[in-house]
């Protein structure tokens, strides 16, 4: 194993990306694969950095003794503005003889960061002093006072200024645009080190309760499912009236689990067929970017012409319903197969493979979060394959599969409106999933989670078979819905999915090019990984506008099954806490990412789900 020069916790100078300015960091974690340090910013900043980008303190002092021009740590503890990014060349250039680094090197750095200067400088001469004060109506004197640390401020300047320069360009779109995509594309420089450089480190910070948390939550997610399921079985699924627990033979049925099977492998079947585009995924922490097959809308047709096969030629799909529990159990028993299977080889996977969120090293806790980020068998992508097709196509099927045994139960030659409405809202749903399905590729679940337990379980068991509890529900309990609530409801619905799918797509789209005209708009704060923030649009309107939708569709999806449980209101309860936890989660994420930028987007936004309340 190579020796590492700087020890965790130790405070050193470190480059940053792209420039010759130091900063005093703090050494948080060393990967002996990629051999890169990560650090920690005094802005709270993360990043990775080569050992020849880091200096000790002392070296620093030392050059400050031999030269009274502006060295780095004396231009970090200057506030003047005068100490730019180009006067460390000067300073340098002066002790050469100290100089570890070759000469033409060095030359190339000062060419390129005088050029980056006078871009700066360009840049921050041309709007007026007015145009400044015009950032979000806020005084100026705000911006200049946010900073506590001296070092910090030096690295901020440009960010402010430039941030201010930026929002001015989004509002004279046509004229400033090529700049606007210059800054970009040498913004994207940092964006490109910041992904590649990332080590897989590992996991400190535990979530989920940490080991206990997760150990019992093994227990307690197929608890919970088999729980909810056999209260709704009950005539009277109050709370109160737990359900006797069923003989254990009773839970197992050979068939089901065989359907199961051959449902799963089916839409393996799908997922391998040579339809539809393939896209890159995000860089990994070694550089690599996966290939991803977009064909999960093409698999959701393909199923509905073999469902519709099997419908015409007789086939009784309300066996789903008969034995809707055993199937639940199939599916738990192949998930926590898969689990297992997925383990044992996160075990020889390379350091650099592993998920930076279930890498801590404790059995338990990467078990559940999962330890391997991306299992592949050849192409085969498991983790992408069940996020999308078998758990969520199955929820569809399954729905289809309440609604005629509705209509078989109780006789009725059309399903009530409440069904049709459980079912509408919940298929629109899945196919606008499927639809922006390479919209996966970017969230936490893809990029941070491994494969584990935790998703696997989720999405083979916990999807398809607590998201169809309405329908499910409505099955043993009928409700009726007058023609104005119904249409109460699907406005509802309309409104939640409209923000949901407006909001998700102007990430998307501002996150694939930022630069696009048609974004101009949108105001955005700039932040040192390279990326902006929207701080106007859905997402000035709370930190998680997509969250509000998807709550308020989990609302709409409830209501049809009237006031006289609270079971099916189980979704909306239980969906509240998942995102309530995961805003926090990524909140965490972000601060981690962006620093004080984001503190200020959240000074900007301070609402994180619900204006006004949350
Ligand atoms: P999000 O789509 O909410 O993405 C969060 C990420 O967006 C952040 O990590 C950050 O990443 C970026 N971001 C945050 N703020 C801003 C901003 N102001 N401007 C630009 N980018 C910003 O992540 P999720 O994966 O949690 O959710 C995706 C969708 O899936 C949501 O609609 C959610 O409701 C839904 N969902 C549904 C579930 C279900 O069971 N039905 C479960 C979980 C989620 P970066 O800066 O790195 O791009």
């Amino acid at each position: 194993m190579p020796s590492r020069r700087f020890a965790d916790g130790e405070v050193v100078m470190g480059r940053w990306p792209g420039s010759v300015l130091y900063y005093e960091v703090k050494v948080t974690g060393y990967n002996y694969v990629s051999h890169l340090y990560t650090v920690k910013y005094k802005d709270g900043t993360e990043l990775a950095l080569k050992e020849s980008d880091i200096k000790s303190q002392s070296s620093f002092k030392h050059r400050k003794s031999q030269s009274s021009s502006s060295s780095p740590s004396r231009r970090s503890t200057s506030r003047s503005r005068s100490r730019s990014p180009g006067r460390p060349a000067k300073g340098r250039r002066r002790s050469s003889s100290q100089s570890r680094e070759p000469k033409d090197d060095k030359k190339k750095t000062i060419q390129e960061t005088n050029l980056a200067l006078l871009v700066l400088i360009c840049l921050f001469i041309k709007p007026s002093e007015n145009n400044t004060r015009r950032y979000n109506g806020e005084p100026e004197s705000t911006e200049r006072n946010d900073t506590s640390c001296t070092v910090l401020e030096e690295k901020l300047k440009p960010d402010l200024e430039l941030e201010r320069v930026l929002e001015q360009y989004s509002l004279r779109p046509r004229k400033e645009e090529k700049k606007k995509e210059e800054i970009y594309s040498e913004k994207k420089i940092f964006e490109t080190v910041k992904t590649i450089e990332k080590p897989s480190s590992k996991t400190k910070e535990l979530e989920f309760g940490g080991r206990i948390g997760t150990f019992m939550l093994i227990f307690f997610l197929p608890a919970t499912v088999f729980y909810l399921l056999l209260m709704c079985k009950q005539d009277d699924p109050s709370l109160l009236n737990v359900p006797p627990f069923p003989a254990l033979e009773s839970l197992w049925e050979p068939r089901a689990f065989g359907l199961f099977l051959l449902w799963f492998f089916l839409q393996a079947l799908f997922y391998l067929l040579p339809i539809g585009k393939v896209v890159e995924g995000l860089p990994l922490s070694n550089g690599r970017k996966l290939h991803y097959r977009i064909n999960g809308f093409y698999a959701f047709i393909l199923t509905a012409a073999a469902i519709g096969t099997l419908l015409y030629f007789q086939f009784e799909l309300h066996y789903l319903y008969d034995h809707f529990v055993q199937f639940a159990v199939s599916a738990a028993v192949f998930s926590l197969g898969l689990s297992i299977y997925l383990y044992i080889r996160s075990l020889k996977a390379p350091e650099e493979e592993l998920a930076p969120g279930g890498n801590s090293g404790y059995f338990v806790y990467d078990f559940f979060t999962g330890h391997e980020l991306n299992p592949r068998i050849g192409s085969f992508d498991l983790k992408y394959f069940c996020e999308l097709r078998p758990g969520l196509i199955g929820w569809v099927v399954i729905n289809l599969a309440m609604l005629l045994a509705e209509m078989k139960i109780h006789n009725q030659s059309m399903p009530s409106l409440s069904m049709i409405l459980v079912n509408s809202f919940q298929l629109l749903y899945v196919l606008d999933a499927l639809w922006n399905e390479e919209a996966i590729l970017t969230t936490m679940d893809i990029t941070h989670d491994g494969f584990g337990f935790m998703l696997a379980f989720g999405d083979l068991v916990w999807v398809p078979f607590v998201y169809s509890l309405q329908a499910f529900y409505l099955v043993g309990h009928p409700t009726a819905v007058s023609w104005p609530v119904a249409a109460a409801i699907t406005v509802l619905n309309g409104i939640g999915y409209y923000i949901f799918r407006r909001a998700n797509s102007q990430k998307n789209s501002f996150r694939r090019n930022p630069a696009d005209p048609k974004l101009a708009y949108l105001k955005f704060i700039p932040t040192a990984t390279g990326k902006g923030l929207l701080v106007t649009g859905w997402w000035g309107f709370v930190r998680h506008p997509n969250y509000l939708g998807d709550i308020i569709m989990a609302l709409a999806w409830s209501l049809p099954c009237g006031f006289n449980h609270i079971l099916p209101y189980f979704y909306v309860i239980y969906f509240i806490c998942l995102l309530v936890h995961r805003e926090a989660r990524d909140e965490h994420h972000c601060k981690q990412k962006y620093g004080l930028a984001w503190e200020r987007y959240c000074q900007r936004v301070p609402y994180r789900i619900f204006p006004y309340i949350y």
